[in-house]
């Protein structure tokens, strides 16, 4: 075990990947708005390399933030200085990455045949996903096909696994996951929604109703250039892989890209931000694929975007305080999603919409979709609260997703029975 370990890292520094060797991940509480100002100031220190994993939200909400090891004192030492109080939730940061690598090897010795034999539990790389895809679309030719809605930047396909029991233009439903591409427990809980569709398709009577009526589109991988970064390169990349003329840094966040509140409060003009929202409203050919597919469409009634993490359950809208109008409802039906979704493994969930939940957030994906009419738009945040952040393992990839299916299900049920 030590010696593989050590290998994966051998492996890791000889292929000029990232490491993270003596980070940590902080939490820090600011209890006050002082203590809140003095944390938001940490985010303009761009040579404390600081890598925000859940940015300030306000007094009393932990905020939770990677720091790579020459700036562990020095922050240390400012937050005590000024009398705000961290604990460690990640020890190192690079012992988890190793794990987790750990893991992927020991799963890749047994390929996937069929998706019978394909490991749900361990995490995959873009190759084996997109085998997974083609081996079900074989195995289910009459419930599944495959469709590509365009071309990433570094000109990967970008693939839609549609669901049908047939009809021209159905009414539709649209889960996509990973458009973050460090939020690996997404993707992987994406692929076990494509299995679960089809095993049940027919024995769950819920589900069976819902695709008499309605279309499922799965993207599992919506940002596959950031996804294969993240396995060869920078476990921790979070944002696309364009580069926009006029500066150094690369990628543009996928989910602050959107056209609704473009470029206001809660996304950042710097390209080299976590959360920069591009030079115009779907620069990214990542979100543009999604946009011209939701607006070709036309008869789309709900959409989910899935995150991690948090353990959350949102509905617009992220770039205004204005409630949508439809509020009370979403509220009513978040309510009974995290209800199903508790109910499997008690997992506990907060909702209500993203700016009275989390924070101001503008070009946010849910935001546009509610105004073009897609009335059940949501995000989930995944687990966990903050003890693996995004490095999930791998054991926790089927009870998520497992419980996150309760939650869809409501969801969609409660758009089935509400299309006109
Ligand atoms: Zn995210």
């Amino acid at each position: 075990m030590r010696a593989l370990v050590l290998l994966a890292a051998l492996v890791a520094a000889a292929a000029g990947t990232e490491t993270f060797v003596g980070h940590q991940v902080l939490r820090i509480i600011p209890t006050s708005d002082e203590e809140l100002q003095k944390v938001q100031e940490l985010q303009d220190l761009e040579e404390l390399q600081l890598d925000f994993w859940l940015a300030p939200r306000g007094p009393g909400y932990p905020v939770d933030v990677r720091v790579p090891f020459p700036s562990l004192q020095p922050l240390k030492a400012h937050l005590e200085a000024n009398g705000v109080s961290y604990s460690i939730m990640i020890e190192d940061v690079q012992a988890l990455v190793d794990d987790e690598r750990t893991e992927m090897l020991r799963g890749r010795r047994r390929l996937p045949l069929s998706t019978n034999t394909f490991d749900y539990a361990a995490y995959h790389n873009l190759d084996e996903i997109y085998t997974f895809m083609d081996l079900l679309v074989a195995e289910n030719p009459n419930l599944v096909s495959k469709l590509e809605i365009g071309r990433s930047t570094e000109n990967r396909p970008i693939y839609v696994l549609k669901f049908s029991k047939g009809g021209p233009n159905r009414p539709a439903v649209w889960i996509d996951t990973g458009i973050h591409s460090r939020e690996w427990v997404t993707q992987a809980s994406g692929v076990w929604f494509a299995k679960k569709i089809v095993l049940d398709h027919e024995n769950d009577e819920g589900l069976a109703s819902i695709l008499d009526t309605m279309d499922i589109f799965l993207e599992i991988v919506t940002n596959p250039d950031g996804f294969v970064f993240t396995q060869t390169q920078n476990r921790m990349w979070r944002k696309t892989r364009s580069r926009h003329s006029g500066s150094n840094c690369i990628g543009v966040d996928p989910n602050r890209n959107w056209d609704a509140g473009f470029g206001g409060p809660g996304a950042s003009k710097n390209p080299c931000s976590e959360t920069y929202h591009g030079p115009y409203a779907n620069s990214e050919p990542e979100v543009k694929a999604i946009v011209d597919f939701v607006k070709n469409h036309g008869n789309i009634k709900a959409f989910v975007s899935i995150h991690s993490y948090s353990q959350l359950l949102l509905y617009p809208y992220g770039y205004t305080r204005t409630p949508v109008p439809d509020q009370k409802e979403l509220h009513q039906v978040s309510q009974k999603a995290v209800a199903a979704l508790s109910s499997l493994y008690g997992t506990k969930y907060k909702y209500g919409s993203i700016i009275t939940t989390i924070y101001q957030a503008s070009g946010g994906t849910i935001d546009w979709t509610y105004n073009q009419g897609i009335k059940y738009s949501f995000t989930f945040e995944l687990r966990d609260t903050g003890r693996y952040g995004f490095l999930l393992p791998a054991k926790q990839i089927v009870p998520t997703a497992q419980e996150t299916w309760l939650a869809l299900k409501v969801i969609m049920l409660h758009a089935r029975d509400h299309l006109y």
